[in-house]
């Protein structure tokens, strides 16, 4: 039977501050705002909704918001690629590489992306860190503000590009967040937990995830 493991980016497959620290100069050069995203909670969150609340923090979610946002997402993908090149303490999580190396090779097994990311920000992380090639397609903060809405349409993209519909018990959602866990369990995926993230491993495995794992280097040994 074919399988579908879709990844989130940020702290299952790798660790980089650069998003935040551009997206906060995103702010600064759009609306002049310093330390914008100041207390804001990166995790498990989406670009899309990472941005509204902070609009909304500064009483600047307003009618224009659908035409800022545009403006915003050009000025934060410029400045990504500046900041990933400062970020000295960017890197690839332990047993990624070997990981998807794996899964590429195995027979009938696909990957996929399911991440809060935008798609250009998203391919701009994994090129910076060699990881761009193993994937073409996914769901990204462009398709959706949650989660499960970017997970469904990766899901739709993959199938497309397959060719076929997969049974939901044949893909894999792999994140390090509960809000990760949840979206695969609202889309009646399979929920695979990493706790290279902020949640403990039994904090994972209590939202419900499937199989859960101190880093990826352990899932190996599964797959
Ligand atoms: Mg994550």
């Amino acid at each position: 039977m074919p399988r579908l493991f879709l990844f989130d980016i940020d702290s299952t497959l790798l660790h980089t501050s650069a998003g935040a620290l551009a997206l906060g100069r995103a702010f600064k050069a759009v609306f002049g705002l310093d330390d914008a995203l100041a207390g804001e909670g990166f995790h498990g969150r989406t670009d899309r909704l990472i941005i509204k609340d902070a609009l909304q923090r500064h009483g600047l979610l307003t009618a224009r918001y659908e035409e800022l946002l545009p403006r915003l997402k050009v000025a934060y993908l410029l400045l990504l690629r500046q900041t990933l090149r400062e970020d000295v303490q960017a890197r690839v999580l332990p047993g990624v590489e070997a990981l998807l190396a794996a899964l590429r090779a195995a027979p009938d097994t696909h990957l996929g992306l399911a991440t809060g990311n935008f798609r250009d920000a998203a391919f701009m992380k994994l090129q910076h860190l060699g990881l761009a090639d193993y994937f073409v397609e996914g769901g990204f903060a462009d398709d959706a503000e949650g989660r499960p809405g970017i997970v469904r349409a990766a899901i739709v993209r993959l199938e497309e590009r397959l060719g076929a519909s997969l049974p939901r018990e044949a893909i894999y959602m792999v994140g390090d967040t509960l809000a990760d866990v949840e979206a695969a369990r609202a889309c009646g995926v399979v929920a695979v937990a990493v706790a290279t993230g902020p949640h403990t491993l039994e904090a994972l495995r209590a939202a419900g995830a499937a199989h859960a794992f101190a880093t990826l280097s352990d899932a190996l040994h599964v797959v």
